[in-house]
């Protein structure tokens, strides 16, 4: 079963990641970093970033987040929907268990999950993408995919059904639906195509520039290519217009926090130039000091 095989993969690349920060580095779970006041290890970021089984599937409640911009997702697993008077457009299937769950939160907020005209994707890992195919099967939607991701898509085959891609999409392009246009940034690192989408919504009569976040999180052990691939991408990230960053799992915008101070007529908690860099500064520290260890490491006779 592809969901077993999912989670057992999941499990093993935890045991992988263990033991290889053990055998290279003589310790289970480091380097450690500290940012704003707070420590992060290699091994709690991914905890903070996906949670337990169970938080990956069970649907977070689905909320407006500004303008046409809706939260689907799970309580670790981002799924976004923008909504248009041609259709909407769905950024992250997430796993394929989770697509069902998904649908429920767009039924939830009103909206027909057969409305669903284009498909986009964060990146080519499973907790992002595998459910691709369902979705489309689903809706018949449009399936766009950066171009540098479009191999790891293609392996990805929840059940052996192929990855739909209709469109491929390289860095700059735009993808445009009633009125609402996003853009396609590759932030390669995480992996070769990993996009940050932005765009710009309404609301209240302001517009508001939304960020997307694609993960910026380092491998325990950084290639040199993807060393040049990460640095490119901590530049291209702080120089995106943002009033209101957000990410492929909820931990990285603070999502939590900020849905528990949503209230009529307050400011919106999702509009936040302040936090528009922190996920940034966090990967950023930590892929410098995976670094800095490798250097070190390279070094000893
Ligand atoms: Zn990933």
């Amino acid at each position: 079963m592809h969901t077993t095989r999912t989670f057992c993969a999941c499990l093993l690349f935890v045991a992988l990641f263990a033991s290889s920060s053990h055998a290279q580095r003589g310790g289970p779970d480091h380097p450690s970093v500290t940012v704003d006041g707070t420590t992060y290890t290699p091994a709690s970021i991914l905890t903070r970033n996906m949670g337990t089984p169970a938080d990956q599937s069970t649907a977070f409640p689905p909320h407006k987040i500004v303008g046409n911009i809706y939260y689907v997702g799970t309580r670790t697993l981002s799924s976004f929907l923008i909504v248009t008077p041609a259709g909407d457009i769905l950024l992250d299937s997430t796993y394929e268990r989770n697509v069902p769950v998904i649908r429920g939160s767009v039924e939830q907020l009103g909206f027909k999950f057969s409305d669903i005209k284009i498909l986009l994707g964060n990146h080519a890992h499973g907790d992002h993408q595998e459910g691709d195919a369902m979705v489309k099967q689903l809706t018949g939607a449009q399936v766009m995919a950066m171009s540098e991701d479009v191999p790891a898509l293609q392996a990805m085959k929840p059940g052996g059904k192929e990855h739909p891609i209709d469109k491929v999409l390289h860095d700059g392009d735009t993808v445009p639906l009633g009125g609402t246009t996003l853009v396609a940034h590759l932030t390669a690192g995480h992996t070769h195509g990993c996009t940050t989408w932005t765009t710009a919504v309404q609301e209240g009569g302001r517009t508001y520039d939304v960020v997307f976040g694609c993960s910026l999180r380092s491998p325990n052990t950084i290639p040199p290519d993807v060393a040049a691939e990460f640095t490119r991408s901590f530049d291209v990230v702080r120089r995106l217009p943002c009033d209101v960053p957000l990410g492929d799992h909820p931990a990285e915008y603070r999502m939590q926090e900020k849905f528990a101070r949503l209230k009529p007529g307050a400011p919106n908690p999702f509009v936040d130039v302040a936090g528009c860099h922190q996920e940034a500064a966090i990967e950023e520290a930590m892929f410098r000091a995976i670094l800095a260890e490798q250097k070190q490491q390279a070094g000893k006779p």
